[in-house]
């Protein structure tokens, strides 16, 4: 079998089992594996570690796969799917929630793998080279196991380059409309598999969801980067006295209006911005504006290291923006989707944001991703979803 040999005192990653092999790492490869293949990673004496895909163009030169010799073959992907259900399952809420996260990548010891089941439909994203080389067997598997026999690919993502790969998006199976409905506690939302965000709808967003509306009741709601509405919607549903809805999106805010719609609610009971968020927070500070809430789910500003500093920028100025727009007493409800920011300095861009605005505030709550996204204990970079839930003085 090919194989890579590890140089000296480079395989300690490795050795706590951290999934990723980086080019660095490597003294040897031996053979010539395509892009992929499965290979035996070796420490530096030649010792065996565990099987890995290969992937010749990623920095992330290997995956591990397992840390014992087995068949990467349908039943490996049969296993490794049925446990990844089995373990979250306790922790779905199956009779109010129809859409949830089925494999989270690394952290399910899948590494690339993204399997979404929104009611019937499953969306799936293949994003490294070593389940795309077993793409079908996969396919395969999730039918057999799930039962579930519409599924939409939505590979579309640009760090498939990264690996080779071309992005890729359409049908695999069965029927999957342009648009449906999934049911979240006591809601209902649209989702648009084929052109929503991720696989369509922000899933590791569910438990915040739930758990800031508590704040909501008689108050003033400012939600920032509103997408298609989840905030808001159940801001609606918690009797709020009044709602804002901001994002650049005019196409996520008409699907967010008709969200409000769906669940009862009229649309022009609420107030819609379309407009860019750095911008309109600057014009409502200005105006004196305020509000006893501000959420602010932003998009990832950092996808990789070398832009942690700009990104950086970003967060402090719309969290500096955000503080001065609440009431003394409201809440700032603040997130970070960036992989490249960590907890703590996330937490120091807050507190600087805070510091800058001229309030005081404290923490209250600190706010992750759904149980259904879990972060694998030898893979900290599986922790990407960081919520402040900080309220002013
Ligand atoms: N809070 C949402 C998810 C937010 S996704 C939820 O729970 O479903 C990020 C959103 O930010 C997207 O809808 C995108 O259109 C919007 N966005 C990106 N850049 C923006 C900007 N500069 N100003 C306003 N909105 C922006």
């Amino acid at each position: 079998m090919n194989a890579i040999v590890l140089k000296r005192g480079k395989d300690k990653a490795a050795k706590h089992r951290h999934p990723w092999i980086f080019s660095g790492a490597i003294h040897e490869l031996i053979g010539c594996p395509a892009n992929g293949e499965t290979i035996e990673v070796l420490d530096s004496n030649k010792e065996f570690l565990g099987l890995a895909a290969y992937s010749p163009y990623s920095q992330i030169r290997a995956r591990f796969w397992t840390f014992k010799k087995e068949h990467i073959d349908k039943d490996f992907f049969t296993n490794r799917i049925n446990y990844a259900i089995q373990k979250r399952n306790e922790f779905r809420n199956s009779s109010t929630d129809t859409a949830w996260r089925l494999v989270h990548g690394e952290s399910d010891l899948m590494p690339g793998l993204i399997v979404d089941q929104y009611d019937d439909v499953l969306a799936l994203q293949f994003l490294s080279s070593g389940v795309e080389l077993h793409r079908e067997i996969i396919i395969k598997s999730l039918q057999e196991i799930t039962g579930i026999i519409n599924i939409f690919e939505r590979s579309d993502v640009d760090v498939r380059k990264l690996e080779g790969l071309d992005e890729r998006k359409g049908l695999i199976s069965g029927i999957v409309p342009e648009e449906m409905t999934i049911v979240e506690g006591n809601l209902k939302f649209i989702v648009n598999i084929p052109i929503g965000h991720k696989t369509g709808f922000y899933l590791d967003q569910r438990d915040n969801r739930k758990l800031i509306s508590k704040f909501y009741k008689g108050r003033d709601i400012l939600n920032v980067f509103a997408y298609t509405g989840g905030f808001s919607v159940y801001a609606a549903f918690h009797q709020a006295n009044a709602i804002t809805s901001l994002d650049s999106s005019a196409d996520a805010l008409e699907i967010a209006k008709r969200n409000m719609n769906l669940n009862g609610f009229n649309p022009s009971s609420y107030e819609w911005m379309i407009e860019d968020a750095f911008k309109s927070l600057r014009k409502m500070r200005d105006i004196n504006r305020k509000f006893d809430v501000v959420i602010l789910d932003p998009p990832k500003f950092a996808s990789t290291q070398s832009q942690v500093e700009r990104a950086s920028r970003g967060y402090k100025d719309i969290n500096l923006l955000g503080f001065k727009l609440l009431n003394p007493g409201g809440i700032l409800i603040t997130f970070s989707c960036s992989g490249g920011i960590s907890d703590s300095l996330f937490q120091k861009i807050v507190s600087d944001a805070a510091l800058d605005s001229g309030v005081s505030a404290s923490i209250m709550q600190k706010l992750t991703q759904g149980p259904d996204h879990p972060i694998g204990l030898n893979f900290p970079e599986g922790s990407y979803l960081k919520g402040l839930v900080c309220k002013r003085d």
